[in-house]
């Protein structure tokens, strides 16, 4: 049983969070497996590292491989100045397909939140990644095309001020589906109650409204035989998922209030981008999160913070992100051992108090240690 990981250690901190991490999740399929099953490891290319070696930020070798893996990981890249390239993770998530950004939410014990009771959030978002507002179909105010566009939707019967801005929102029922379908196969595999289909669709009713529909179609059409709607529940249903939706705004209230009632949520992509985010911060900030950018064929693992350029170098950054984005591959790939071993050991050494110094300033009479120890420790907790 062996899995090769093709890797990027990423800019900035990411050599030394990859150092500290990487050991940690070997350590952690050793200790549950023996020798019967191991992570083969094989390093691509990106960013500055890549620049130095081959005069390219992103080497085509690096896309090739990935094209072809089944897993990968990387630390933060930052975005080059100049170089023409806008950003290397968005210009890998395009031209790899990778649909859906999945990013689970839990709370480690000891780290300050906002909220009185962050223990009762675990959920997991499911993005779609390449459609909706983001897809980038937008002209400035004032430019040719803006006018061309304001005069065509003129003739379409839809009035528009000569001086708009234009953005398109383009949603597919195809990429809805297989972001949603990622969804409830994540909830029927991992024994989660419910996936809930956030959309706006009570005011966006062909993209959004779009969403929900296919969402509850596609939920019909492949999972018949293991999920149900909220009023079959109600009226007695046994089926052990439930499918439900909520309007993006009234989510928002709802995480806070009833964090409990929602495990798994599938949603487009801009009410993505703005639910992630703030799960993570009730759970106490971005730091530890982890994340994963998925195709039909590839479960590329990701750091989520970035590149935190003034403490590279130093040994002080937190490599808690990554060690989660292990545990996440450990879990994809169905080895729940090894991830149990690397949560619980989080788990111990969060609680008590020796973290790294982000962590340090959130929990009162913490001890700081660096990203190399932190590393050792949660080691030494398996
Ligand atoms: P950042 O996440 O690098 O830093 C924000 C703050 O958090 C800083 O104070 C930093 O010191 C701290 N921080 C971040 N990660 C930390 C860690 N693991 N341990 C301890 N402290 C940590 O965000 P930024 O400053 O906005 O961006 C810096 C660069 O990173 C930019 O070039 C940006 O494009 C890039 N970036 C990359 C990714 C990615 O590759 N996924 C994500 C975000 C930003």
């Amino acid at each position: 049983m062996n899995k090769t990981i093709e890797y990027i250690v990423g800019d900035g901190i990411g050599p030394e969070v990859f150092a500290a991490a990487r050991p940690v999740i070997d350590a952690a399929v050793a200790k549950a497996y023996g020798d019967s099953r191991k992570l083969s490891w094989h390093e691509l290319l990106a960013g500055e590292k890549a620049f130095k070696e081959t005069g390219n930020y992103l080497p085509q070798e690096t896309l090739d491989a990935l094209a072809k893996a089944e897993l990968a990981m990387k630390g933060p890249l930052g975005t080059p100045v100049g170089g023409g390239i806008r950003s290397l993770n968005v210009t890998m998530r395009q031209v790899l397909d990778l649909y859906a950004c999945i990013r689970p939410i839990k709370y480690f014990q000891g780290i300050e939140s906002p909220v009185k009771r962050p223990d009762l959030v675990d959920m997991i978002v499911f993005r779609e990644n390449t459609e909706d507002v983001y897809a980038g179909i937008e002209w400035a105010s004032g430019t040719p095309e803006a006018k061309r566009l304001i005069e065509f939707l003129e003739s379409m019967g839809k009035k528009v001020d000569a001086t708009a801005g234009i953005g398109i929102k383009p949603m597919t029922p195809a990429g809805s589906k297989r972001l949603v379908r990622k969804a409830i196969e994540h909830a029927v595999s991992q024994g989660k109650p419910n996936v809930t289909l956030v959309h706006k669709g009570n005011i966006m009713k062909f993209t959004e409204g779009g969403f929900r529909a296919w969402g509850y179609e596609l939920a019909a059409e492949e999972f018949a035989d293991q999920v149900m709607t909220e009023q079959q529940a109600k009226e007695g249903g046994t089926k052990p998922v439930v499918i439900k939706d909520r309007i993006a705004d009234a989510m928002f209230q709802e995480v806070l209030i009833r964090p409990e009632q929602y495990s798994v949520i599938a949603t487009t992509n801009l009410n993505g981008d703005y639910i992630s985010d703030a799960l993570a911060a009730q759970v106490g900030g971005l730091g530890l999160a982890p994340g994963v950018n998925m195709s039909a064929s590839l479960a590329f693992f990701e750091a989520t913070h970035g590149t935190a350029p003034t403490i590279a170098g130093m040994d002080k950054a937190n490599p808690g992100s990554l060690v989660l984005c292990g545990a996440m591959l450990l879990e994809h790939v169905g080895w729940f051992e090894a991830a149990k071993l690397i949560h619980d050991a989080m788990d111990k050494v969060i609680s008590a108090k020796t973290v790294t110094v982000d962590l340090a300033s959130q929990i009162p009479g913490s001890t700081t240690v660096g990203c190399k120890a932190f590393g050792e420790l949660l080691q030494k907790n398996f």
